[in-house]
C-alpha cells in the first residue's frame, strides 16, 4: 500500500457500475509530489470538486494507464472506504485560478505521445457540436437513478462536442481536435428533456465556454479501452477580474 498526501480533487469521470451493486467514479487529482493522478473506485458524493485528501492506494495489474492507482482494499472496505480516502480540507478558493493556470500548459499531441493520463487545456474554441446517435431510443422510460444515465451514455439520443485548438503549441497534425464532453453537470441537464434538439442544445450556453468574463479550461482524460483518446471530462472555469 501507498499513502497519497495532499491531493487536490479536479474532476470526475462518469460512473461505472462494479460488482456487488457498488457505483463508483473515477476521479483526477491533484499532487505536488505526483501531478495529475486517476484514482478509483470512489463512491458517488464522497468528494467534491477542491476538496483536499490522503489515499491509501494500491496499483491495478489490470489497468497500465499512466499515474492510475486504485484504493486499497476498496472492495473489502467499501462501506467504510473513509478508512483509505481521508478528506482534510478545501483548498482555498484565491488560490484556484492560479493553480490550474500553472497547470494549463499541456496540449494533445504530447498528451497521446507520452499517454498522459490527465492534462490541463487552455482552449481555443472553434464550434459546438450535437451529435445525433442513430440508435438511441428514448431513455425517459428508465428514469429512477441519475447514475443511470451517465453509466449509459450511449443512450443519449444527443452527445455534445467541442472543437477547438490548444493554445500551447500542439504536436497533432491537425490542430483542430473535436472531442467529446463527458461532464456530469451536461448530462444532468440533458436527461430533463432528453430527446429535444433545443433543450439539448443549451448546455454549450451553461458552460459559458465564448463568455468573455470566464476564462476556461479543459480537464481531459484517456479512455481505458483506447489510451489515445481523450475525452473533456471536466470544465474548469474563472472570472475574469475586471
Ligand atoms: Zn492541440
Amino acid at each position: 500500500m501507498i499513502e497519497l498526501k495532499d491531493l487536490v480533487m479536479l474532476g470526475q469521470g462518469a460512473p461505472n457500475s462494479l460488482s456487488g451493486g457498488r457505483i463508483s467514479r473515477c476521479v483526477c487529482a491533484y499532487s505536488k509530489e505526483h501531478g495529475l493522478v486517476r484514482l478509483y473506485p470512489i463512491p458517488k458524493k464522497l468528494l467534491r470538486q477542491w476538496d483536499v485528501f490522503d489515499a491509501t492506494v494500491e496499483l491495478n495489474t489490470q489497468d497500465h494507464r499512466e499515474n492510475t492507482w486504485k484504493i486499497y482494499r476498496s472492495k473489502e472496505d467499501w462501506q467504510r472506504i473513509e478508512k483509505w480516502i481521508r478528506k482534510k480540507s478545501e483548498y482555498p478558493k484565491e488560490e484556484r485560478s492560479k493553480l490550474i493556470q500553472s497547470l494549463a500548459k499541456d496540449n494533445l499531441g504530447d498528451l497521446i505521445k507520452a499517454r498522459k493520463s490527465f492534462g490541463v487545456i487552455e482552449p481555443k474554441i472553434i464550434d459546438f457540436e450535437l451529435v445525433t446517435q442513430n440508435s438511441a431510443t428514448s431513455i425517459q422510460t428508465k428514469l429512477f437513478d441519475p447514475d443511470y444515465y451517465i453509466i449509459n451514455q450511449n443512450e443519449f439520443k444527443f452527445k455534445p462536442y467541442v472543437v477547438y485548438e490548444c493554445t500551447a503549441k500542439c504536436s497533432c497534425k491537425n490542430p483542430q481536435h473535436k472531442q467529446q464532453i463527458v461532464e456530469w453537470g451536461c448530462y444532468e441537464w440533458m436527461r430533463k428533456n432528453p430527446d429535444s434538439k433545443e433543450h439539448c442544445k443549451k448546455v454549450f450556453d451553461n458552460l459559458r465556454l465564448t463568455d468573455k468574463e470566464w476564462k476556461t479550461y479543459f480537464l481531459v482524460g484517456n479512455i481505458h479501452k483506447s489510451p489515445k483518446t481523450y475525452i473533456i471530462v471536466g470544465v474548469l472555469r474563472f472570472k475574469k477580474k475586471n
